[in-house]
């Protein structure tokens, strides 16, 4: 039976700090996450595990137990699938050198994405350089918070609904492996994978049931239900789904820190999927507040 006094307070199992898209440190993501009340975080930063220890040097000072993970980056043609993973070990090679291949991809694929802009609009590469640290996993929202700085966009939401959109013309993809691959990658490594946000599209967008079917085949533990981003008709499919296949249902953040509206704690995981969760997982373990 999960040992519910384990976590003391609310569970956030996916959160963004400055090691990728999200605005604060690691460390200091930790400290919001006790302001906010919560007792269980999982660090989950796009394609990189480089905030883990940052975050972890705060677990004493703040009280809250730290889950460490990731959210991988996958695609399926066009599409890009995020696959979160869970208390894998950071060393493992097969992932280490996917992740570095993703995060290679993703710079070259921004570079060429603000070359492409700035033959409309006053922005340079430096600029987006200037907006990420050394080492972070490089996305839209760092050109996005480039052209925040030059006036060219109000905010991050309305760089991403207009120029940076996917149709904004100057869109270009980078490369990700296949979310089976990801599965694959995740529970090689000792990990728990869970599909993030896999009902943003509405029913008709969910996940065929086919791939599903195939991910569940090769370990995938879970589905991230309850996430601002699922439509209503979304989780409903997704809970048909969840059902069918024997699937873990989660509930989270996706917090950025003020990159993103999402509020800590705004949605939540029960501490019996947690307990389920560590116990599958053998390549790493949590950081707890003795
Ligand atoms: P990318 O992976 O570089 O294509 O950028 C997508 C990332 O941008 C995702 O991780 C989202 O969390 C973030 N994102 C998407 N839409 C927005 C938005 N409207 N405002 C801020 N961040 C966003
Ligand atoms: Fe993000
Ligand atoms: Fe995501
Ligand atoms: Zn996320």
């Amino acid at each position: 039976m999960a040992d519910e006094r384990r976590f003391r307070g609310p569970i956030d199992l996916h959160t963004h700090s400055r090691v990728s898209d999200g605005t604060e440190s690691p460390a200091e993501l930790m400290r919001a996450a006790a302001v906010a009340g919560l007792g269980t975080v999982a660090l989950t930063d796009h394609d990189s595990t480089a905030g883990w220890a940052d975050a972890a040097s705060a677990v004493a000072e703040t009280g809250v137990t730290l889950i460490p993970g990731m959210e991988l980056s996958t695609r399926v043609e066009f599409a890009s699938v995020h696959m979160l993973g869970y208390l894998f070990d950071p060393e493992n090679q097969a992932l280490t050198a996917e992740s570095e291949r993703i995060r290679s991809g993703r710079l070259r694929r921004a570079e060429e994405m603000v070359r492409r802009i700035s033959e409309d609009y006053d922005i340079t590469w430096a600029d987006v350089l200037a907006q990420s640290v050394e080492g972070a996993t490089v996305g839209r929202p760092h050109i996005a918070d480039a052209l925040v700085a030059r006036g060219l966009a109000p905010d991050r939401s309305a760089a991403f609904a207009g120029i940076l959109h996917w149709r904004g013309g100057y869109y270009q993809p980078h490369y990700a492996p296949d979310p089976l691959t990801g599965v694959r990658l995740i529970r090689e490594a000792g990990g728990v994978p869970v599909l993030a946000h896999p009902g943003t599209g509405g029913r008709g967008r969910v996940i065929p049931e086919e791939r599903l079917a195939r991910l569940a085949d090769a370990g995938l533990f879970g589905l991230e239900i309850d996430h601002r981003e699922n439509t209503p008709d979304g989780k409903e499919r997704l809970h048909e789904l969840a059902v069918r296949y024997g699937l873990a249902i989660t509930g989270s953040s996706d917090y950025h820190g003020s990159g993103k509206p999402n509020r800590l704690g705004e949605n939540t995981t029960s501490p019996e999927v947690l307990e389920a969760i560590i116990e599958e997982a053998t390549g790493a373990a949590p950081f707890f507040a003795s």
